[in-house]
């Protein structure tokens, strides 16, 4: 069993966000419990074959002056790029979003591969988290970022009823790559004009991010509500006729992959950045759902999950 100052369940970015805020705040002894084999979470880039394809966020836009400050240098340093949108950009990570996650996570003690099964409030000594695998970890603070649902199975019956109101729509990807070039003009994003339950295509290799064409094609929350209890084979094939529609002359499908998110974009947020629970208010809740007062586009994104782990960040800091 190792004890913590802080623990911070999940490696997406408000959980590295508020881990980067409590390291800049002079809070060293903190640790990152990720279910996945990677930090990232929804900011999600696969490998297809020589190439790449982002199947989560694809771009993040910029309103707060925090990010618009972080972002500034993440363009310096290369790391993003601007990728289409005037006067509003939007940024893309200049290898995919994932390879920002980890650029950002790269000096925070993350353990990977390990399940939060349970936050154990016991009062008197510090919170216990436990592990699927039974193993227990001590710690004063915690910081909870997986999606509201899944956090509140962590915590049975302790969580404050508003985060319950919190819900997602599901999206479901299917990322494919083809031997010659897709019709999707540059930049390589659309998201108008589409048929019936396609939210948006992307072409990865005008986007900038891979050496071979590979394109995703995202459907929308009701599209992928209704196919929820299809076969995934069935599911592929349907998403791939889209697809098709966007083949040059001469050029092919040669590989299909799907991706089910159940958590994508949350249909009710709350307007707070972070909740806090538990004995003494240890237990914080954050995410992307947790959204500013003031926040003027009002529904969960890239930005709102910054600036809800830096708002969490912000406040385990200031408790010690
Ligand atoms: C398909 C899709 C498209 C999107 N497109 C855009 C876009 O173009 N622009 C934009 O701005 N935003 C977009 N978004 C939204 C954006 O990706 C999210 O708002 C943001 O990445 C959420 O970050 P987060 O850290 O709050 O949550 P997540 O990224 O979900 O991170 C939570 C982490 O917690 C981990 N976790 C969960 N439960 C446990 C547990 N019990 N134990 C340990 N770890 C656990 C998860 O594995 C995950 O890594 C999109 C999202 C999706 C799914």
């Amino acid at each position: 069993m190792e004890t913590y100052e802080v623990i911070i369940i999940g490696g997406g970015l408000s959980g590295i966000m508020a881990a980067r805020t409590l390291m800049e705040n002079g809070v060293k002894d903190i640790l990152i419990v990720e279910k996945s084999k990677s930090v990232g979470g929804r900011l999600a880039t696969r490998r297809i074959g020589e190439g790449k394809a982002d199947h989560g966020a694809q771009f993040f836009t910029v309103r707060s002056p925090e990010l618009q400050e972080d972002s500034a240098r993440w363009l310096e340093a290369g790391w993003v790029k601007r990728w289409f949108g005037t006067p509003y950009p939007r940024y893309t990570s200049t290898a995919g979003m994932n390879a920002l996650a980890k650029q950002l996570a790269k000096s925070i003690p993350v353990k990977l591969n390990s399940r939060v099964s349970s936050i154990l409030d016991g009062r008197d000594g510090p919170l216990e988290v436990e592990l699927e695998n039974g193993e227990r970890n001590t710690a004063n603070h915690c910081i909870v970022t997986a999606p509201a649902p899944q956090a509140l199975q962590l915590m049975a019956g302790i969580a404050p009823p508003e985060v319950s109101t919190i819900s997602f729509a599901p999206c479901f990807v299917g990322m494919f790559t083809f031997d010659g070039s897709s019709s999707i003009p540059s930049p390589g994003h659309v998201d108008e004009g589409l048929p019936d339950g396609v939210e948006r295509v992307v072409d990865h290799e005008k986007k900038g991010i891979s050496s071979t064409v590979t394109v995703s094609v995202y459907m929308t929350g009701d599209w992928s509500k209704q196919q929820v209890e299809m076969e995934e084979d069935s599911i592929l094939a349907a998403i791939q006729k889209v697809a098709e529609g966007f083949l040059e002359k001469g050029s092919r499908v040669t590989g299909a992959q799907l991706k089910k998110w159940k958590y994508s974009e949350a249909e009710a947020v709350v307007r707070t950045p972070f909740v806090e629970m538990g004995h003494e208010g240890r237990i914080v809740l954050c995410g992307d759902a947790f959204l500013r007062e003031n926040d003027e586009a009002g529904r969960t994104r890239f930005e709102s999950a910054y600036l809800s782990g830096v708002s969490a960040g912000t406040r385990v800091a200031g408790k010690r």
